[in-house]
């Protein structure tokens, strides 16, 4: 079995950030990359110093490019599905039949949204159906917006996005839980609820143009925030015990480490503020710890 010092689960911006300072410490490290992250669907990715509106995928060839230098990090493309053992032996079973061995493993696989089944809702992901204002409002700024939330985290939804554009409307899905007070505000400050599912979105590659709703009436629409559900990419997590926080993200400290000692996770899984900036920072952070800890091991 190959022997690594850290083995680190998924080789997007998270993963590659912790290998990077790894290699740097001249530790031995593997990353093990399904090839799949998040934000492929978008054609540009916003807000990270001197990467501001570059591809996603132009972003993590640099990376990649820049990590291989370093003769310690090794890649390999699999996706990994068990791991067992303990802090200094874990065991890293990746599809296919093969298993690796590592003193500490990173969790680095991110999440999944869970998009609804609603037709054309897929091709508009990531282009003019977008999760986050900091990284697609700015383009999107006083055009006709719609904001399609849960109830309970409609209010807070509606006030962020506002900072962007006043042009709003609210998309509740026949869910009527909102509070009064709120309720109050929403209506005062004259934006529309629609509350009923959305039957179909109608689009142009990608470009959306209108929702129809489950009535059949049409909602003219230049983009859709959209508030969804998100599960665990790495399913084994729950096998070895790392404990989730309420909102499903991996329970860490500041430095990344799990419930279960020796296994550190980094990015999405593990940091509801979901950008490439901070999955790069933590990342970067517990490359550095995992290289202490191996240091106080070994002196
Ligand atoms: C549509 C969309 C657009 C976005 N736009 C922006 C933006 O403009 N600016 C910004 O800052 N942020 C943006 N984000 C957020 C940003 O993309 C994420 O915060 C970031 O990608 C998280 O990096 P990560 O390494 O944690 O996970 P990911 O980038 O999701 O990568 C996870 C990696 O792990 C791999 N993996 C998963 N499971 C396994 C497994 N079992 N074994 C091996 N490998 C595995 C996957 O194949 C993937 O390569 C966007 C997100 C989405 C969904």
């Amino acid at each position: 079995m190959d022997d690594y010092d850290v083995v680190v689960i998924g080789g997007s911006y998270s993963g590659m950030s912790a290998a990077m300072a790894l290699g740097r410490s001249r530790r031995n490290v593997l990353v093990i990359d399904g090839g799949d992250p998040c934000n492929k669907s978008t054609p540009h990715s916003h807000n990270f110093l001197t990467q501001d509106g570059v591809a996603p995928s132009e972003i993590s060839k640099i990376a990649k490019n820049q990590i291989l230098q370093y003769p310690t990090i090794r890649w390999d493309h699999g996706n990994v599905y068990d791991v067992m053992g303990e802090i200094g032996s874990f065991e890293v079973s990746i599809d296919g039949g093969k298993t690796v061995a590592g003193r500490r493993v990173i969790l680095a696989a991110g999440l999944r949204d869970v998009l609804p089944e609603i037709p054309g809702f897929k091709a508009c992901w990531g282009k003019t159906i977008i999760h986050c204002p900091y990284c697609h409002g700015y383009e999107f700024s006083d055009q006709k917006t719609g904001i399609l939330t849960p109830a309970n985290q409609a209010f807070e939804m509606l006030k962020l996005i506002s900072n962007w554009t006043n042009n709003l409307k609210l998309f509740l899905l026949g869910d009527d839980s909102l509070e009064d007070e709120e309720l109050d505000t929403i209506l005062d400050k004259g934006v529309e609820i629609v509350n009923q599912p959305i039957q179909e979105v109608i689009h142009d590659r990608g470009v959306l143009n209108h929702l129809i709703m489950q009535d059949d009436s049409i909602e003219k629409m230049d983009v859709l925030y959209a508030r969804l559900a998100t599960e665990q990419r790495a399913s084994f997590v729950r096998t070895i015990g790392c404990a989730t926080i309420e909102s499903g993200h991996l329970e860490v400290d500041m430095f990344g480490k799990t419930t279960v000692e020796g296994i550190y996770a980094v990015g999405d899984c593990a940091h509801p503020m979901r950008s490439v900036a901070t999955a790069v920072y933590t990342g970067n952070i517990a490359g550095a710890m995992i290289n202490k800890e191996l240091i106080e091991e070994d002196f």
